[in-house]
């Protein structure tokens, strides 16, 4: 495994739609295995493929809580209900938050690692709000596109070693993605 650089914005590979994944070989799986490796490296909750440079449609997320990392393949959202208010960070966009409009419920369709369909469903948590923010991602979208209204970022001083304390708190997260 390897931890792969991150792409960080403005950059075209952010801006644009990922392709769809055919076939799950064992170059995926290396990929995969990198994307956890690398979200790991960076105290990140999710990982797009765009992220570190690949236009592939994969995303790996982990809450703070989750034991294993979760690994989306060719994820597509299905529905989407209700609207909340949520501070956002993206590893693309470092050093800085914002405030977003996110959904309240999230359904989401995808491929697991054998290439067998899921689907997963997330409501009013982490991984409802690390669902949409992936799966932008994985369409060419930033958070910055969601911002409530053009003031709603801001500057942040990035102390890694509170990490750990503020991992510890559910909600509402500012981890990045
Ligand atoms: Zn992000």
């Amino acid at each position: 495994m390897a931890v792969l650089p991150l792409i960080y914005a403005p950059h075209p590979v952010l801006d644009r739609p990922t392709t769809r994944i055919s076939k799950v070989d064992s170059k995926i799986h290396k990929l995969i295995d990198d994307m956890i490796e690398t979200m790991h490296a960076n105290y990140g909750v999710g990982l797009a493929a765009n992220q570190v440079g690949i236009p592939l449609r994969i995303a790996v997320i982990q809450g703070p809580d989750d034991i294993r990392p979760l690994i989306f393949i060719n994820p597509e959202i299905v529905k989407r209900e209700g609207r909340r208010e949520l501070t956002e960070g993206c590893l693309s966009v470092p050093g800085y938050q914002g405030e977003v409009g996110r959904s309240v419920t999230v359904k989401v369709k995808a491929m697991d690692i054998d290439g067998r369909l899921f689907r997963i469903k997330a409501e009013g948590n982490l991984l409802a709000q690390a669902l949409e923010h992936e799966t932008d991602h994985l369409d060419g979208k930033l958070y910055v596109e969601r911002l409530l209204n053009k003031d709603s970022i801001y500057k942040i001083e990035r102390d890694l070693t509170n990490d750990e304390e503020d991992s510890n708190h559910t909600a509402p997260s500012a981890e990045s993605r």
